[in-house]
């Protein structure tokens, strides 16, 4: 059950109810939204004995019975879809948001020529790893606080909002003073201490769907981060693991209108890890446009030949170029307002 109170309720009249949906054997979870406190309640059994009396109480708005397992992030809970803003930018609204950079912060040079490159060619979110989850315990693992200090130097250079990945419930704290969106990784999805943490961090989340997790799952782990007081939430399809060995990962397109059929959270696919490969980017993000995706996160390096991490996935300055001026009749198609 989502259960609404009516704007500017007291302490005691939502504790009131609390206690009401306790007595029925339901736990319960508020989240303080800026006018309103909204409630979930969590159990087994029919809830219909307790529905009804939650809607007899005159400081409830609303009370509704919620189908799937995830409740803040379904569209049962909210119909109008979410708009993350962060720097001037918003996803989820009309806008395509393009975030591009590298896969890893290597040096100054390299983030700010980058930085530079791609809020020329329109994208509006820099990434950049400063924590990277390296298959090898020998290949780079990152610059860590130094690499989030250079992404603040390409901030204020460019004005560019900062995405780069947190990979630990410890760093999450240091990684938010530094980040506009906090990057949960592929292989962090269910990494449940970091989404607990990641909903007091004070910041957007880019949850990336793990390579073998169901949508399912991945809408319980966004679940997570919201339940513990963070709605700010973009979804991202990075492709999964199949027998396929064409390309790196799986890109499961369909993953993003059936997220959107599930989800008012915005959905943004990141087209490189999705494929493994340069060439194969263009093409995806032509689907992500036409699909429904509410934007991209794409590897852009200014040597991909000499990266420490993703070469091969990694557009150069000139192909970045291209594919952003490629995608604008695709973009004029979906939405007017782009063209
Ligand atoms: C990345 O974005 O560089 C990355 C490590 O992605 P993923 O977690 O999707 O593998
Ligand atoms: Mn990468």
């Amino acid at each position: 059950m989502i259960i609404s109170m009516r704007p500017h309720s007291t302490k005691e009249e939502i504790e009131h109810v609390c206690d009401r949906i306790r007595d029925f054997g339901y736990k319960v979870h508020t989240i303080v939204g800026e006018e309103r406190v909204v409630i979930g309640a969590v159990g087994l059994g029919d809830v219909t004995a307790c529905l009804e009396s939650l809607q007899a109480i005159p400081t409830v708005e609303s009370a509704v019975r919620i189908s799937a397992p995830y409740k803040f992030v379904s569209k049962e809970f909210k119909k109008e879809r979410s708009r993350i803003r962060l720097n001037g930018v918003e996803i989820g609204g009309g806008e395509f948001v393009v975030m591009a950079g590298p896969c890893s912060v290597e040096s100054e040079k390299q983030i700010m020529e980058t930085a530079e490159a791609v809020a020329a060619a329109g994208a509006k979110i820099l990434r950049g790893g400063a924590f990277k989850p390296r298959t090898s315990p020998y290949d780079f693992q990152g610059l860590e606080l130094e690499g989030l200090k250079l992404l603040a130097k390409a901030r204020e250079a460019t004005g560019l909002a900062i995405i780069t990945e947190v990979m630990s419930d410890r760093d999450a704290g240091m990684v938010a003073e530094y980040a506009d969106v906090m990057q949960v990784g592929a292989r962090n999805m269910q990494n449940f201490a970091l989404l607990k943490t990641l909903g007091k961090c004070g910041r957007a989340v880019l949850l990336k769907r793990g390579m073998s997790s169901t949508l399912n799952e991945l809408l319980m782990s966004a679940e997570y981060i919201t339940a513990h007081g963070n709605p700010n939430i973009v979804l991202c399809e990075r492709g999964i693991r199949t027998f396929e060995t064409a390309t790196r990962n799986t890109c499961d397109i369909a993953s993003i209108p059936v997220l959107n059929e599930l989800t008012h959270l915005p959905v943004v696919l990141d087209p490189s890890h999705a494929t493994g490969k340069r060439s194969l980017v263009p093409a995806l993000s032509r689907a992500a446009v036409a699909i429904g995706a509410d934007g991209l996160l794409v590897e852009v390096h200014p040597a991909p030949e000499k990266a420490l991490s993703d070469g091969a996935q990694s557009l150069d300055f000139n192909q970045f170029r291209k594919m952003m001026v490629d995608l604008r009749p695709y973009l004029a198609l979906r939405n007017p307002t782009h063209a």
